[in-house]
This record gives structure tokens, sequence and C-alpha cells, in this order.
């Protein structure tokens, strides 16, 4: 019987710096899996949808096993799909697409990967957070805190995203999402509440290392645990100035990589190999710094 190939691919624009198939390869290759995970670019045009549809149909004839799907078309896919997980649906976004029960269907794991690697900070259950930043990871993770039971509050520039968002997510609330401006006199006056910062904006990015989502000259929130969605450099400025700080902070890597666990043991039905997965994108992350801060608050 000839080996079993397993087909996986990203759809995006622009792929050039994907990090995916590092990660998907590197876990096939540690489980003797023989497949590969390709990236399929699809430029943002009037066809796009037809460019999607075929590749939906891949996966439908069970010639692609799995896809992950990445900006722009998170929200894009949601109606082309026959049917969406509970958290999906109500993050109104797609992460994970796969055949389940004879359907096309999508996930998002961004908003599991989020919460299963928050756990690895010392964050105290339900304590006020703020998220800053209202675009599409942003919504992934209200998702999550919320879902968790967190209060909390939006930052972003834009002010009418941010209510939107917000208000995408009354229903899942357990107390109204505030909404204020990304800027220092807002940022200070709450400061002090805050238990856990959540930057959601690609701010501090590669190559655009030394910016930072949090005013230069606010101190950071006393009391408070940090995760940077950006895990390119994987001690991104803002990570750097919460250890200076002595606060416990972690970037994106760990995000990164359990979306991708998360996605992969959907597609393979195999555990993930965590590690090796990890160490794959590692690799290729900068800088050569790659220690996360696991200090306790003082
Ligand atoms: P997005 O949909 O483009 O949203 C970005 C958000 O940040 C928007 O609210 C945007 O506001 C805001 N923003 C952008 N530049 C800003 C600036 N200079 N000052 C203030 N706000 C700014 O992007 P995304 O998909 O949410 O991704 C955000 C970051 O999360 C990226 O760095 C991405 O790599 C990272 N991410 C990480 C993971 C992981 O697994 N670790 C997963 C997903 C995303 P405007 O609308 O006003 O531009």
């Amino acid at each position: 019987m000839p080996e079993q190939r397993i087909n996986l691919g990203l759809i995006g624009w622009p792929l050039d710096h994907s990090l995916s198939p590092r990660i998907h390869q590197a876990a096939l290759q540690e489980l003797g899996l023989a497949g590969r995970y390709c990236l399929y670019a699809i430029e943002p045009n009037h066809i796009q949808d037809v460019a999607i549809l075929d590749l939906l149909e891949h996966v439908a004839a069970g010639e692609i096993d799995g896809l992950n799907v990445t900006l722009p078309y998170k929200q894009t896919v949601v109606p082309l799909l026959a049917a969406l997980t509970p958290s999906a649906e109500c993050i109104g976004a797609v992460n994970t697409i796969y055949m389940e029960n004879g359907l096309l269907t999508g996930d998002n794991t961004d908003a599991a990967g989020f919460q299963n690697d928050l756990q690895q900070l010392p964050v105290e259950k339900h304590t006020p957070a703020l998220l800053l930043g209202a675009g599409g990871a942003a919504r992934a993770v209200l998702f999550s805190l919320l879902k968790a039971g967190y209060s909390v509050g939006v930052a972003a520039r834009n002010l009418l995203q941010a209510q939107e968002l917000a208000h995408s997510f009354n229903a899942i609330a357990n107390t109204p999402v505030e909404v204020l401006p990304l800027e220092k006199n807002a940022l200070s006056q709450i400061s002090r509440k805050i238990g856990l910062l959540v930057n959601a904006t690609p701010l501090g990015m590669s190559p655009d290392t030394e910016t930072c989502p949090w005013p230069e000259d606010l101190a950071l929130p006393l009391h408070a645990c940090v995760y940077d969605l950006v895990y390119n450099p994987v001690d991104t400025l803002l990570v750097r100035r919460a250890c200076q700080a002595g606060l416990p902070a972690r970037s994106g890597l760990g995000m990164l990589v359990e979306q991708a666990a998360l996605a992969f043991e959907r597609w393979t039905g195999y555990t993930a190999p965590r590690a090796v997965m990890r160490q794959a994108v590692q690799d290729a992350c900068e800088p050569r710094i790659r220690q996360t801060s696991q200090r306790k608050i003082k």
C-alpha cells in the first residue's frame, strides 16, 4: 500500500515571512509522517474568492487534509464553510479548516492557543485585563479572556473599531467591556487597576523592534503580568521593559506554537510535538536573547 501523505497549507497574503511551514514540517518530520505544508498566497482582488473556493474544494475532496488561514482572509472564509466550531462562530473568524462529519469546518485555534499559553504566567484569576489593539488577533484574545471570566478593557487608537469589537462580545461579557484611547492620559488613569496587560497591536514587531504599544514615559502597571502577542523578536521591547520592571512577561511565541499544535492535532489526530515545533520557530526568530521573564511580582 502506498504511504499516506498529509497535505497541509496556509491561505493568506502576503506569506513571504510565514513561520507556519517550519512549525508544521518539523511536526510531520518528528512523527515520521510523510507530507508537506504549502503556502497558498492569494492576492486580494476581485477573484480572490474563486481561488479560495478552489482550495476549499480540495479539502472537501480529501486532497488537502487541512488549511490554516491568516490575514486578510480569517473573516472572508467564514461564509464559505459549512460548519463552525462554537469559538469560531462567536469570534467570527477562522484560522483552521478541515473536514469533520463530512462538513467543511472552520475553527479558531488562536483563542485556545492564547488561553493555553497564558497559563504560563502567574495571572491572578479574574484580575482586570487591558487589551491593546482592536484588530483580528484582539478578537480572539478578547473572546478568550471573557470566556475565562476576566473583566476586560480595550485600548485602541481607532475608538470606533474598539467599540465595535466590545459590542460584538456583549453577550458573553459578565461586565461590559470598557473602551479607551491608546493614549498616555487614559492609560495612566487605569494603570493601577490592571492585573494583566495584553498587546495585540503589531508594535514591536520586526523590523520595527524599538517600538512599544505602552507609552515610553509611562511606567508599566505596577502589579500586572504582561503578554505580548508579537513573537518576532522573541524579546520585544514591551517584554524587555516588563522584565526590567520585575513583571512576569511572555511574548507570543508560545501562542504561535500552541495555535499551530491545536490545528495540527485537528488535522492529523496525533499529539503535536510542541517542543520540536517551538524549537523550529525559535531558530527563525530574532534576536538571539530568547529568555522570557518568569519572575514573580515583587
Ligand atoms: P490587525 O488585524 O492588523 O490589527 C492590528 C491592531 O493594532 C489594530 O487595532 C490596529 O489599529 C492596531 N495598530 C496597528 N498599528 C498601530 C500603531 N502604530 N499604534 C496603535 N495601534 C496600532 O493585526 P492582527 O492580526 O490583530 O495582529 C496583531 C499582532 O498580533 C501582529 O503583530 C501579529 O503578528 C500578532 N499575532 C500573533 C499571534 C501569535 O500566535 N502569537 C497570532 C495572531 C497575531 P488600526 O486599525 O488603527 O490600524
